[in-house]
């Protein structure tokens, strides 16, 4: 920081502290990831400022010959990245990107079919809590209890007697991979629009360590700041025949001008996303969300779906009698960040919760592998088993911080 510590002293503060708790911390919240320094560059540049209403070539603003050079690229290489028709990266976030595609071709109060909150899905999939279900009509479909995984029988059963104007696959807390050419030919079958919001998985994907929706959906969505380590950001790929009403739908529709800066970003993630260091990344996350998995087991421990292919792991934690909440402030108190996640059938309120969701694109950005998985799996069981033992628990938080010092997300010299 350069200028910041003079003019506003007490935001440059805090946004040290926020760095030294990144650095002294092991961040396992699925959704979340470190970018690049060069990612931040591109986020806090000049384009900050600019208005630009509109698309390349065809702006309501002077001036933007920069901006129109920049949002071509960046289009050029989301589409050529995910093999994607059309792509549109002016949503500031998933949620805008997906309700863009919701009244792109939809009327209010159509109907939607989605998958449960409670059973991994996401609050734009019509969580009564959300503004989408004021809008639409949405029924939700969910696992087969007994495999934990989704029950796309029942999805075709609820796709016939629904009738949905569109289906929606994809989740936040899903360790599975879901079966997209089902999902399209149970769409089809009902003349249904398939969307798959892809926001977690979006890395693995562009890495091709897991299946592709693209090619199966109508509309895919995803934010830039998960697996896919690119800054905060919404995407929209569609096919290009939905290409005009996505445009008008996200502006003038729902967005005024795009924030050029976070498009920069959008920019540096998609290269970065095509070199072949981040494909070698995606594989690593697989593994160490796999060595989680089996880590866990092996104390005995039931992961929910007996385990994972993507890059989280749901550990349910009835087995040691302490509910996600208690289990989610106790890591933090040793400086491991989870999140309390519910479980399938949870029989504890979504605030409580009976299991943590554990993600490994953090750790392994940060250049941990095996070894270091093995040991916080350890002390996350032994934290978690003396959750009110401050002795227990302040050898581990040293020990966290230990291995925190050893790798390095951005202080290198340190
Ligand atoms: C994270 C997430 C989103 C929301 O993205 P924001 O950028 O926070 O709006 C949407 N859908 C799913 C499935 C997600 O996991």
């Amino acid at each position: 920081m350069q200028y910041l510590p003079d003019h506003d002293p007490v935001v440059a503060r805090i946004i040290r502290q926020e760095e030294s708790r990144i650095e002294n911390t092991l961040d396992l919240i699925a959704a979340e990831n470190h970018a690049p320094r060069s990612i931040f560059e591109a986020q806090g540049s000049i384009f900050s400022t600019k208005a630009a209403e509109g698309y390349p070539g065809s702006r309501f603003h002077a001036g933007c010959i920069c901006a129109d050079e920049l949002e071509s690229l960046a289009i050029a290489r989301a589409k050529r990245l995910f093999g994607a028709e059309h792509a549109n990266l002016q949503p500031h976030s998933g949620v805008s990107a997906n309700l863009a595609v919701y009244f792109s071709v939809l009327k209010i109060g159509d109907r939607i079919l989605t998958m449960k909150l409670s059973h991994g899905g996401h609050l734009s999939h019509g969580d009564p809590s959300s503004i989408t279900s004021k809008c639409f009509n949405f029924k939700h479909y969910g696992l087969n209890l007994e495999t934990e995984r989704i029950d796309y029988d029942q999805v075709w059963e609820l796709a016939q007697s629904f009738k949905p104007r569109m289906i929606v696959a994809g989740a936040s807390s899903y360790p599975r991979l879901i079966d997209y050419e089902k999902m399209a030919e149970i769409a089809r079958n009902v003349s249904a629009f398939f969307m798959v919001d892809m926001a977690h998985i979006a890395g693995l994907v562009a890495a091709g360590v897991i299946s592709s929706p693209v090619s199966h959906a109508d509309f895919v969505t995803f934010t830039t700041y998960k697996t896919l380590n690119g800054g905060r950001g919404g995407v929209i790929l569609c096919r290009q025949k939905h290409a005009k009403k996505i445009s008008k739908t996200v502006f003038p529709g729902a967005q005024g001008t795009p924030s050029l800066n976070l498009l920069a970003a959008k920019a540096v993630c998609f290269q970065l996303a095509s070199e072949p260091e981040f494909k070698i990344q995606q594989k690593k996350t697989l593994e160490n969300a796999a060595a989680f998995a089996a880590g866990f087991e092996k104390k005995g421990y039931r992961i929910v779906s007996g385990g994972t292919d993507n890059h989280l792991v749901l550990v349910d934690l009835r087995s040691i009698d302490l509910n996600g909440a208690v289990a989610e402030e106790t890591l933090e108190s040793v400086g491991i960040i989870v999140n309390r996640n519910v479980i399938p059938g949870d029989p504890q309120k979504p605030g409580i919760s009976s299991g943590i969701r554990i993600g490994s694109p953090g750790i392994t950005t940060r250049g941990m592998g095996l070894d270091e998985i093995d040991q916080i799996v350890r002390w996350m069981d032994i934290a978690m088993k003396n959750s009110k033992n401050g002795g227990i628990l302040g050898q581990i938080a040293r020990e966290v911080m230990n291995l925190c010092k050893k790798f390095p997300v951005y202080n290198k010299r340190d």
